[in-house]
């Protein structure tokens, strides 16, 4: 390429010594309430972007810019990035890490507040985040149960709640997030991050997890919000055993007798061996039994 058409070189902004200094230049102190760890790592941000399947053509949301260490990454791959950030001190300092990046928007706000169709256009985008721990079920659970038109997450989050996200009946981590990512999307885990690829170093493990959203839930569900009491249900007492716990949704115990037996499930059972085939099929003989009840 000619060099008087090539690109602006930008620092990397992942890296030690550029977030050392971003922060001591513009006096920034990270707040551990809004769950700021940077990351330092090129190489997890380049993981990201390519786990995200990122072309000039797609939108993405990220969530929580920080500085801009994976939304540098995230403009580099020519997408339109559309980052929300709570924090009212970034906005600023963006401008300046971001300079000369014209594919990046940043929006001030809660991400659990924002109007996000009408940030993104309401048109499909990709969800791209290294996410506040403090706060990702409430973020990922809104963002599925929100039905925009979302492609794929792909999401740094601890260790832990990934696993919690992948787990199956008889795992002690299956629990109402297992069952709620895995009736929308298809989630694979794809790197494992260490402490020490954040500054500052969180205290525990964390993971790059991809999910793909699907076109139809893997289960048939005549009402979805039953589908979600029956499996808030399962778990509510997991020391229970399944037809106990299942009281928790004001049914009554001759009712839920009924229903267990039309559904050919043992109440005996403890709700955390259930499948989401069987889940599907108690909430559907519950939408069944409460119209012949009507
Ligand atoms: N993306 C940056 C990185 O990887 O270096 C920063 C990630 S840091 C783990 C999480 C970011 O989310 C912080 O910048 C924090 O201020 C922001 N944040 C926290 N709560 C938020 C919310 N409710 N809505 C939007 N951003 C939030």
């Amino acid at each position: 390429m000619p060099i008087d058409q090539a690109k602006p070189i930008h620092p990397v902004i992942a890296s030690p010594e550029v977030v050392h200094y971003v922060c001591k230049r513009f006096g920034l102190h990270m707040s551990k309430k809004l769950g700021q760890n940077f990351l330092i790592r090129r190489s997890v941000v380049d993981t990201i972007v390519e786990a995200a399947d990122l072309s000039e053509t797609d939108q993405v949301l990220e969530i929580g810019p920080g500085i801009g260490t994976l939304t540098q990454g995230l403009a580099e791959s020519g997408a339109q990035v559309k980052a929300v950030e709570l924090d009212k001190r970034l906005p600023d300092i963006l401008a300046h890490t971001l300079d000369g990046y014209t594919n990046v928007d940043i929006i001030q706000g809660d991400v659990l507040k924002v109007n996000l169709p009408d940030i993104m256009g309401h048109k499909p985008f990709k969800v791209v985040a290294n996410l506040p721990y403090y706060i990702t079920t409430p973020i990922v659970l809104s963002l599925l149960e929100s039905h925009l038109p979302i492609e794929r997450m792909v999401m740094m989050v601890q260790r832990e709640v990934a696993e919690r996200m992948i787990a199956g009946p008889g795992s002690k981590l299956y629990g109402a997030l297992s069952v709620a990512i895995q009736y929308y999307t298809k989630p694979e885990i794809v790197l494992d991050v260490p402490p020490k690829a954040f500054l500052p170093a969180p205290e525990v493990t964390s993971a790059v997890i991809k999910c793909i959203l699907r076109d139809r839930p893997p289960v048939d569900v005549l009402e979805e919000k039953r589908f979600f009491r029956v499996a808030k249900a399962a778990f509510a007492q997991r020391r229970k055993t399944f037809a106990n716990s299942m009281r928790t949704t004001g049914l009554s115990k001759e009712a839920i007798a009924a229903i267990l037996e039309e559904a050919g499930i043992d109440g005996q059972r403890r709700g955390e061996t259930l499948l989401l085939e069987e889940m599907a099929q108690l909430a559907n003989v519950w939408t069944k039994y409460e119209k012949e009840e009507a």
